[in-house]
């Protein structure tokens, strides 16, 4: 499997704030986006294009068009805070839903809701879940793609636990993870260290 860290100095700056206990909801949704449209880039950067032509006002000129079907898959709610910034790039791309919820006493990841795109065999599929903790929930949504067909997935996440990696590398190989941040450990509750706590919470005021 692989794992891309994204290194930037614009990725650094953004973790600043996200990071930050003294952002409110308000800014870190403003940051939520500008750390998406960075990984979004970095993720889609070799994706399959098609030559083509277009007439400017002056002349014909040599294109090059995306032709490679994209579905983004954020996995709610937190997921929600990096849509807005995929589809700013990849406006063309299918949108699917998983709501996956945390049992906060085991960790435990519960699909309560799916609405994905099917037929997912010639797609690239982006599943947008920002914190890869325990992988649980990750590893759970892969499996769902799987299950649509899915063969080429990728997990876009703002921090990653080492432990989630590994856990992921084991469920599903195949799937190539881009992450803002790889951090140290998670604490006894299962939450990112240093991390930036609950990204849902964080996203929409409900701490
Ligand atoms: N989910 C979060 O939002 N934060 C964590 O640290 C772990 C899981």
């Amino acid at each position: 499997m692989a794992l891309h860290i994204v290194s930037h100095p614009l990725v650094e700056d953004v973790l600043v704030s996200l990071r930050d206990e003294a952002t409110p909801p308000t800014e870190f949704r403003r940051l939520a986006r500008r750390v998406g449209l960075l990984l979004a880039a970095e993720a889609t950067r070799d994706l399959a294009t098609q030559p083509g032509t277009v007439a400017t006002p002056l002349e014909t000129a040599p294109v090059r068009r995306l032709a490679t079907r994209v579905v983004a898959v954020p996995v709610l709610r937190a997921g929600l805070g990096l849509l807005d910034a995929f589809l700013d790039l990849v406006p063309q791309a299918q949108v699917g839903y998983f709501g996956l919820e945390r049992n906060e006493e085991t960790a435990v990841a519960r699909r309560y809701y799916e609405k994905v795109p099917k037929d997912l065999g010639q797609a690239v599929v982006f599943l947008l879940d920002p914190m890869l903790a325990t992988g649980g929930s990750a590893a759970m949504a892969v499996d769902g793609l799987r299950s649509l067909g899915a063969s080429r997935v990728r997990l876009l996440s703002v921090v990653a636990a080492p432990e989630g990696v590994r856990h992921l590398e084991q469920a599903a190989p195949d799937v190539e993870i881009y992450t803002a941040a790889l951090d140290r450990e998670l604490n006894e509750r299962k939450y990112i260290l240093p991390g930036l706590g609950d990204f849902g919470d964080r996203l929409y005021g409900t701490q």
